[in-house]
């Protein structure tokens, strides 16, 4: 049962859009999954990259898989925004991500922003603004805490209805990231039309950056287009010192990646807190 339970997740093909056994047993599975509370959340520092402290954290899903173990999401995650599944499974996450959030306020850890992924389907079919909110009132969190982090794709197609679905958002206090900034296909316009806070490199702009000239114009161009919008900043995938040092040389505010923490289940948030206030 165990490798054939490891054949169902190989065969899965974005490519095969008809019948495919191995994809109905994977999306059942998930829907089963979603249900009997096997996904996890991990949770990656985000921190300030002239003083290593943390600001926040991204909560980013697993599957904790009776026979696989650990599943990762970009297993999963493809499956779900095709089946719908990514609606309710995106709405545990923004819970799940919640209840952690009080939880560790209730704590007395420092005030930590935390930073929850919206995939395009769950932006435009779930209600999101007014799940949202429930969700806010029923776990009592301040909403300044909370960032949500959209892909250009987000905002592509029907500029009206995004920008009130944003302005909806906004108005409930929580903040807006554009995640995998520049690697989408649209117009530099909507950041000025759209009422975003921040905005994420790409870790394809980060990797090698000392040694790819390319990249370092590209983040040094976003840098200075954050800057000069007045927009917040961090830069992903960081894994080595040398790329901190050129992104903090070029007055990048925040970064996130292996070099500060891999992406940690809740109790080692707390312990690589405790550890960096040493
Ligand atoms: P993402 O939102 O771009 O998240 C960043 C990914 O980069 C995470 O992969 C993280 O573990 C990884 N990463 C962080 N630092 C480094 C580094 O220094 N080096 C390298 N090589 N990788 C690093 P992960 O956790 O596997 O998530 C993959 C993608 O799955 C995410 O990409 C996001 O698009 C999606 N995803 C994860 N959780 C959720 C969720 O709750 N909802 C939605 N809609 N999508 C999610
Ligand atoms: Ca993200
Ligand atoms: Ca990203
Ligand atoms: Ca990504």
């Amino acid at each position: 049962a165990k490798s054939a339970g490891r054949n169902r997740f190989c065969r899965y093909s974005k490519a095969t859009a008809m019948y495919n056994p191995a994809r109905m047993s994977l999306e059942n599975d998930l829907r089963r999954a979603i249900e009997s509370n096997e996904l996890v959340l991990f949770f990656q520092p985000q921190v300030e990259l002239a003083s290593h402290e943390l600001r926040g954290v991204e909560a980013l899903v697993r599957w904790q898989h009776p026979e696989r173990g650990l599943v990762s999401p970009v297993h999963f995650i493809p499956v779900a925004e095709e089946s719908g599944l990514i609606v309710p499974l995106g709405n545990w996450v923004l819970r799940e991500s919640l209840r952690q959030l009080r939880e560790w306020n209730q704590q007395g850890l420092p005030p930590l922003r935390m930073s929850i992924n919206i995939s395009a389907l769950q932006f435009r079919q779930g209600d999101l603004p007014r799940y949202l909110a429930e969700q806010l009132t029923a776990f009592a969190v301040d909403p300044q805490q909370v960032e949500l982090e959209l892909t250009e794709s987000v905002l592509m197609n029907d500029v009206e209805g995004v920008l009130r679905t944003l302005q909806e958002i906004k108005s409930l206090g929580v903040s807006l990231a554009i995640d995998d900034f520049g690697t989408g296909y649209s117009s530099l316009s909507y950041l000025r039309r759209f009422p975003i806070d921040r905005l994420k490199i790409d870790q394809s702009f980060v990797r090698d950056i000392e040694q790819t000239p390319a990249n370092e114009s590209i983040a040094r161009a976003i840098v200075a287009l954050a800057d000069s919008l007045s927009l917040g900043i961090v830069a992903e995938g960081i894994e080595k010192r040398s790329e901190k040092a050129i992104l903090q040389h070029m007055r990048c505010a925040e970064g996130q990646g292996y070099l500060f923490a891999k992406p940690l289940p809740a109790d080692d948030i707390v312990a690589w807190i405790g550890h960096h206030l040493q």
